[in-house]
């Protein structure tokens, strides 16, 4: 294996020993992407000058025996849609192009203070909206395993960056299932966290109630390591709660017993691909030889969860998008003959398809005549898919099933069909509705060679315990120690 191929855990312990330095690593990851990226396109700004800096500190740190932080020398690569201090945030959109954040987001100065080395900003679906990363205004980012497929999104660039190899740890965020589609298309470990567990600072909002911010890493340690280090109080965001953050890693290696693994009826129905599904069912099989209870359970308004979904997350979009009017940030149109002309030409110039349909949808429900109609109806069902959960969780740890219904899909295959790809969301809708937590790890491949992500879904605030469980499988397999050929 390379050096670039390994886990944190080992990667850690490496500099730790002093048989590795931080430079050295990050001057790996680099060199990775000089040769992978042109073909991945997983970043969209490398900080290559500002890495190695940052890397040297925590050398110099380190031979002065100062204290270190979690993440000591550890690269990690940033959705584009979180605010890094003189560094381009861009949501890979036009309208925020050339867009200098005056300030660090929650999640980036929770990294600087443990030492991470930041290495650059990756690839999404404009303003993480679709799940293909092929809504981004600027580049197709391709699946490290399937050079022709997309690596899933909104947050694919940071998928594909960890599952190619170019950094070891990566950071996205989850509104409908853009951490755990992608991992689950990208073979890696991605944790959406209960909503109010990471703070939102930061982070350009999409849909402010369902937005959180989560870990990507090879393996569930990894991502253990990396929530432990973004979670936690914030009174910036007052929607992220003062619970204390559990030391994720420390029990990691404990079996939670007795389990009980809710499988939803409504998680296996028309769409689901039969590779898909084996290979799920193939994974409760694990559970069920390591003792587990496997529990047939309904979740009967699942049904519901994208139209909802789609009401919920648009009207808040229409609401939340509002402020790039070519003012405050950004582009503006160069010409225009008034003010009402000069926003109308810079949001008609600067946003892209998707974004502007999800802003004249979220508009139209939220209008006079539509509203109760629509979006207060939504909110009704929102409540009823929450209630499904608190029922399936009074009598199981877990709820399991597919990430996605289908493995990685080809580039431009459902770019002309939006419905199809907001369907690619079936599964991971309802957690971001109901406000739960949600991991994806890799449970096998196709015949192809196409990864495939079980998902397991938790009670608020019990991801120590989602991890745990998550780890019991993954000690089982090898899956997430393959890495694709990209040499
Ligand atoms: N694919 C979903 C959407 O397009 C979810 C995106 C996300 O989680 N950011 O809205």
């Amino acid at each position: 294996m390379e050096l670039i191929e390994y886990s944190c855990r080992d990667l850690l312990s490496w500099l730790e020993r002093g048989e590795l330095t931080a430079e050295g690593l990050t001057r790996a990851y680099l060199q990775a992407i000089h040769q992978r990226d042109p073909r991945i396109r997983a970043f969209v700004y490398v900080s290559e000058v500002e890495a190695l800096e940052q890397a040297r500190r925590v050398d110099e740190k380190r031979r002065q025996g100062q204290p270190l932080g979690k993440l000591a020398g550890l690269p990690v690569a940033i959705k584009d849609v979180l605010c890094t201090k003189g560094v381009p945030t861009t949501c890979c959109s036009k309208i925020l192009q050339n867009f200098l954040p005056p300030y660090d987001a929650h999640v980036i100065e929770r990294l600087k203070q443990e030492d991470a080395v930041l290495i650059g900003k990756t690839n999404m679906d404009e303003f993480a909206m679709g799940s293909s990363t092929e809504n981004s205004a600027f580049q197709i980012t391709r699946n490290p395993w399937d050079l022709e497929r997309t690596p899933g999104g909104s947050s694919g660039g940071s998928a594909a960056a960890v599952a190619a190899c170019e950094a070891p740890l990566s950071i996205g965020s989850d509104t409908g299932g853009s951490i755990r589609q992608p991992a689950s298309l990208c073979g890696i470990v991605g944790l959406k966290p209960t909503y109010g567990r990471v703070s939102r600072y930061g982070l350009v909002a999409f849909a402010s109630s369902l937005d959180q911010v989560g870990p990507f890493g090879h393996d569930v340690y990894d991502v253990a390591l990396l929530l432990e280090v973004i979670a936690g109080h914030d009174h910036r965001d007052s929607t992220s709660v003062p619970a204390p953050v559990p030391p994720y890693r420390a029990n990691l290696e404990e079996a939670v017993r007795p389990l009980t693994i809710g499988v939803a009826r409504e998680y296996f129905g028309e769409g689901l691909d039969a590779e898909v599904e084996q290979a799920v069912r193939e994974a409760l099989n694990v559970y069920r030889r390591l003792g587990a209870t496997i529990k047939e359970i309904s979740l009967p308004h699942s049904k519901y969860a994208v139209a909802t979904y789609y009401i919920v997350a648009t009207a808040e979009a229409s609401s939340n998008l509002a402020r790039y009017d070519g003012v405050h940030y950004g582009y503006r149109a160069k010409r225009f003959d008034n003010m009402i002309h000069m926003y109308s030409r810079t949001r008609g110039e600067g946003f892209g398809a998707e974004v502007k349909r999800r802003i004249m949808l979220g508009t139209y429900v939220l209008s006079r005549g539509y509203y109760e109609a629509y979006y207060l109806k939504a909110l009704k069902v929102r409540r009823l898919i929450k209630e499904d959960f608190d029922r399936a969780f009074a009598e199981c740890d877990v709820v399991a099933g597919p990430t996605s219904p289908t493995p990685a899909f080809k580039i431009g295959e459902k770019t002309a069909n939006p419905l199809a790809m907001y369907l690619s969301d079936i599964y991971t809708i309802s957690c971001n509705l109901a406000g739960i937590a949600g991991i994806s790890i890799p449970c096998g491949f196709t015949k192809n060679g196409l990864p495939i992500g079980l998902q397991l879904l938790a009670p608020p605030f019990s991801e120590d315990k989602l991890l745990r469980i998550a780890r019991m499988y993954e000690r089982e397999t090898d899956w997430h120690l393959r890495r694709p050929k990209l040499t």
